[in-house]
């Protein structure tokens, strides 16, 4: 469905970022992989994800904090078809001792880095009169939960970044959405239930569906497979006409 598509995702050298590749290459795209570091194993992944799926498969190193990088990484690419906009970090404290290096980091790499790299590549887009920007953005996008002030700021910015570049690609074969995801089972958030279980004094099962998945309706996690298979759909012509809304996958977080 995608053959002959290029698309870039920033920050999927794990979790979300590299299930969303793995979606897409499935459906035949070719794809660059990202992330701050430039390891082997990153390569690696590029290369696993192009044996199986038959597809171009790349791994650029760029800093999402950087603007330089994050624009230096749609050129390297030679531009891009499909957008993923996927880095993100989190920090959690009151937002009267959030440190301001920690609060200029998060808006950096899951705010401003949206920003740098869609403006890089749209050019290349409306050239091909065909584009999709996908926003990994979160039920925190839409939502409030108190400790993570820059996290929330961030990621209510891409919701409203992302209506602004539909409305200015509108008409265009352009489409620019957000996915609100609720919790997902990544391997960073995978790390944090043993503390949980831990502090809690509660088996895995109960610290999962009383504390983690409090909000999450569904008590089940959301999986990467269906974050990519969401990312799928809006790189689908089914999905022409969807632009500058949000997509929530989250068990029904947001329904509450
Ligand atoms: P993750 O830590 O597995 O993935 C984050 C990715 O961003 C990693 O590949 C990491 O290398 C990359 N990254 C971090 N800093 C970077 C930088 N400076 N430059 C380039 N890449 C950088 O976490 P995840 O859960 O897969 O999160 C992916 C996205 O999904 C984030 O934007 C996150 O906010 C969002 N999200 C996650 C959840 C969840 O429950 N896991 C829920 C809603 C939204």
């Amino acid at each position: 469905m995608l053959a002959g598509k290029l698309a870039v995702i920033t920050g999927s050298n794990s979790g979300i970022g590299l299930g969303v590749a793995e979606e897409l290459a499935r459906a035949g795209a070719d794809v660059v992989l990202n992330s701050f570091t430039d390891r082997p194993e990153d390569h690696a992944l590029a290369a696993d994800l192009a044996k199986r799926h038959g597809v171009t498969a790349r791994y650029i190193q760029a800093d999402m904090s950087k603007a330089a990088d994050c624009r230096a990484l749609i050129a390297k690419a030679g531009g891009c078809d499909i957008l993923v906009n996927n880095a993100g970090v989190q920090f959690v404290a009151p937002v009267d001792e959030f440190p301001t290096e920690k609060w200029d980091q998060i808006i950096a790499i899951n705010l401003s880095s949206a920003f740098h790299t869609t403006a890089v590549a749209l050019p290349g887009m409306r050239a091909k009169g065909w584009g999709r920007v996908v926003n990994i953005a979160s039920a925190h996008g839409l939502t409030a939960s108190p400790f993570k002030s820059a996290y929330i700021a961030a990621k209510h910015g891409v919701v409203g970044l992302s209506k602004t570049v539909a409305l200015e690609t509108a008409g265009q074969g352009i489409t620019c959405n957000a996915i609100c995801p609720g919790y997902v089972l990544t391997p960073l958030v995978e790390a944090q239930i043993p503390d949980q279980m831990k502090v809690h004094n509660m088996d895995r099962d109960t610290v999962i569906r009383e504390v983690m998945l409090l909000r999450q309706p569904s008590r089940q996690f959301a999986t990467v497979e269906q974050i990519g298979g969401t990312t799928v759909y809006l790189c689908s012509a089914a999905a022409d006409q969807v632009t500058g809304t949000t997509i929530s996958v989250d068990g029904g977080w947001t329904a509450l």
